[in-house]
């Protein structure tokens, strides 16, 4: 099994079992022989319906008024006893991702979306799409991979630039140590002095502010229309999507995925279920460190008027993120976790310390959403080769929008077994784990 963590890779030890250099646990391929395992059904998130055009992941939903969605509500009902060369758990944008890629290599594909699809955490998202990534040259290879892509497919992207404000000398020494790799990866980063930073984001009064990253690459985009156009490309190229249809167990020795409307049998399965991947993971007998799900929340400022058009603008240090959104502010700050009124009081504090000017009177939850994620906050690629093989992309940890075509393309080199060095994955090259990204 190789087991890809961007960067890092789980290798196949001499004596079958597999060793894994970043502390993961090893797994035996008699563990990851695996009979039909029930796969438990998700814990459930509780969070509000972004945009109120969506129902909760594991339920049929509303009607889509895109044209396009509703004829995936229909034209696509369940089957049974179907066949398919490679069947995909997961209609985010990352499993319509690598549906589209395998579809458009004339792979015959199958989609399994237990609700609509771009219904989990691919429903709400900040609708950033950048190409840097401190502390993790190789995130930001597959987000300039993705940059690209995005462009031919013509979705919307406005461009914003991207400033992550530095209050340390280390967060200084770090950026300077990783800059050649950054460069080498394909992102245009520099580094700019306070006033520089100052000047691009007027709102900016951090007391501490020592210096920033500056990289113009960042852009506002649309969530929905990035779900849309890979649906389409998927549907174009002849993959079957399946919605309200839940894999409810797998059989890898039998290639079957199991469902409440019949069994699918494949060569390949690929995870992509996002936040809810662990249960699939598992049920393949692979241990992949996927962090629990949790719901993560943006704020929304009230109007702001005459608020100036500023970058997608981190604070490197709280990671509070601001954009700017209509004529207020969009604003993140990690997690709320088990204390919301903590984390409320941690980012207001943060806010009036480096955005002092900023009314927060008419502070609101704007989006949440369920938090795919990983404990370094880098996707977990991977692939157990087997008369069944699985294949999995999950974890992106806050980053999917910006990486959702690089994880197709790679899934696809994956199950092409190409050469992966163009990913920052060398076959047999083990780099360290990047360190957790401050962004
Ligand atoms: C508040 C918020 C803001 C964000 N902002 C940004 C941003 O600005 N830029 C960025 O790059 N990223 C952002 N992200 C992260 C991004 O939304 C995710 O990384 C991305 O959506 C993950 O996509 P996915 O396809 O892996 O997961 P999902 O979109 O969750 O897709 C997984 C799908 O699998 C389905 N599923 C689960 N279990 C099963 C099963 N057993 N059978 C069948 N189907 C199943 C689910 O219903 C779901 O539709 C944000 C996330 C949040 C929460």
């Amino acid at each position: 099994m190789s087991h890809y963590r961007q960067r890092t890779v789980i290798a196949e030890a001499p004596n079958g079992t597999l060793a894994c250099p970043d502390g993961h646990l090893p797994v035996t391929p008699e563990a990851a022989r695996t009979r039909a395992t029930a796969i438990q059904p998700p814990a459930p998130l509780n969070y509000c319906a972004y945009r109120n055009r969506h129902s909760l992941p594991g339920s049929r939903g509303v009607a889509m008024t895109d044209p396009d969605r509703a004829d995936a509500a229909t034209a696509d009902g369940p089957g049974r006893g179907e066949r398919a060369e490679v069947v995909v758990i997961g209609g985010g944008m990352i499993g319509l991702s690598i549906a589209a890629h395998l579809a458009e290599d004339g792979r015959d594909t199958l989609l399994l979306e237990r609700g609509e699809l771009g219904s989990g955490a691919s429903r709400a998202t900040a609708d950033v799409v950048r190409t840097y990534f401190g502390g993790d040259p190789a995130g930001s290879r597959l987000a300039v991979r993705s940059l690209a892509s995005y462009r031919r497919r013509g979705v919307p992207l406005r461009q914003a630039g991207y400033l992550v404000l530095f209050t340390e000398d280390e967060q200084i020494e770090a950026f300077e140590a990783e800059l050649a790799e950054q460069c080498d990866a394909g992102v245009r980063v520099e580094l700019i002095d306070a006033d520089e930073a100052r000047r691009r984001n007027p709102l900016v009064h951090e007391p501490s502010l020592k210096a920033a990253a500056w990289s113009p690459d960042a852009y506002v985009s649309d969530t929905r229309r990035i779900v849309a156009a890979f649906e389409r490309a998927a549907r174009r190229a002849g993959a079957r999507l399946r919605t309200g249809r839940p894999a409810t167990g797998i059989d890898l020795p039998a290639g079957t995925v199991t469902t409440p409307d019949g069994d699918v049998t494949a060569r390949t399965i690929v995870c992509a279920a996002g936040p809810w991947s662990s249960w699939i993971i598992d049920a393949a007998g692979v241990r992949a460190p996927l962090a629990e799900p949790a719901v993560q929340e943006l704020l929304g400022t009230g109007p702001l008027p005459g608020v100036p058009d500023i970058p997608v603008t981190l604070h490197a240090a709280s990671r509070l993120l601001i954009r700017k959104r209509g004529d207020g502010l969009l604003i993140g700050m990690g997690s709320p976790g088990p204390d919301r009124r903590q984390w409320l009081d941690q980012a207001t504090a943060q806010l009036a310390r480096t955005y002092p000017s900023v009314d927060l009177t008419g502070l609101h939850t704007a989006v949440t959403g369920p938090r795919d994620g990983s404990p370094d906050r880098t996707a977990l690629f991977g692939r157990r080769p087997g008369a069944t093989e699985f294949l999995y992309a999950t974890g992106f940890s806050g980053h999917g929008l910006c990486q959702a075509p690089a994880a197709g393309e790679l899934v696809r080199a994956l199950f092409r077994g190409d050469d992966l060095s163009d990913f920052g994955v060398g076959a047999d090259g083990l780099a360290a784990s990047p360190a957790s990204d401050p962004s």
